[in-house]
């Protein structure tokens, strides 16, 4: 697929701390040499809960026939293999539909604040399993911005998953949106979603990959969890089509702020 023409528009930021735009990136990609990467990625992302299955049929068909006990378990661990292909086909999905979206600005008139209530509310089961509160600031006021509903609900949710995922010790993650009068690499009034959590943290070195598909920080980590190392991929592209930026500060063994940095309405 074709890259945004919106992409080069912003300028790096100064700041050369842990911080990233999504701008500096994306010009690497839309390459042939990182298509063919993908492709090769996505076949081993695959591969590996597949060849998984195959040895769980095979053993249930040889060695572990009859016994009950392995049948149970082995079955558990091939529906959570099947799990993970069926997250992993889905993430990829949506890859595919924003991407192709993107060279569309979205119309809609939304309201990131009633967004970001709407995708607290759907994660409340997953968060009162976790036993992780939110610490929501601002969320009763209106911040306008023209969006696809959809998308911005996905990007938070992405990012809200993460913070749980990757949440850690203290079981608050803040979510808070304010006005910014003028965003230097916008260069307009701009709407700031920042999602900050106080967990494991990421060595900066990682921060200017972490948007890259199925680029993971610790890799069994991300598989224990579920991950499908796609979330900030996707997020990245929904950021790019609303043409906005994404900074990312984080502190290891301090935890974590994802910002999403929108144009505002007006
Ligand atoms: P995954 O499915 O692995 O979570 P993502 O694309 O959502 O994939 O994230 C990529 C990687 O970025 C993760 O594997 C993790 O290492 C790191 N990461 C993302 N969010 C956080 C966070 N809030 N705290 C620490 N690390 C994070």
């Amino acid at each position: 697929s074709g890259e945004s023409p919106y992409l080069c528009k912003a300028n790096p930021l100064p700041d050369r701390s842990a911080v990233v735009s999504f701008e500096d990136q994306s010009r690497l990609e839309g390459s042939e040499l990182m298509r063919r990467d993908f492709v090769a990625n996505i076949s081993h992302e695959l591969r590996t809960p597949l060849t998984s299955l195959m040895g769980f049929i095979e053993t249930l068909r040889g060695p572990a026939r009859g016994d009950v006990d392995a049948h149970d378990r082995f079955l558990g661990i091939m529906e959570q293999e099947a799990q993970r292909m069926n997250r992993m086909v889905s993430d990829l999905l949506s890859l595919s539909r924003v991407e192709v979206d993107e060279r569309v600005w979205p119309r809609d008139e939304v309201d990131v604040s009633a967004v970001l209530r709407s995708t607290i509310a759907t994660l409340e089961g997953k968060l009162s399993d976790s036993g992780i509160a939110i610490d929501a600031e601002n969320l009763t006021e209106c911040f306008p911005v023209r969006g696809d509903r959809d998308q911005l609900t996905q990007l938070f949710l992405n990012l809200i998953e993460n913070a749980i995922k990757y949440g850690g010790g203290d079981k608050t993650i803040h979510v808070g949106v304010k006005k910014v009068q003028r965003d230097q690499a916008l260069r307009q009034a701009a709407i700031q979603v920042d999602i900050r959590d106080q967990g494991v943290g990421i060595d900066p070195i990682h921060i200017p990959r972490l948007t890259e598909r199925f680029y993971r920080v610790d890799d069994h980590r991300s598989r224990d969890l579920g991950g499908t190392g796609l979330g900030l991929a996707i997020v990245k592209h929904i950021v790019n089509r609303h043409r906005g930026r994404i900074k990312i500060t984080s502190e290891q063994g301090v935890g974590s702020c994802f910002s999403v940095i929108l144009p505002a309405v007006g």
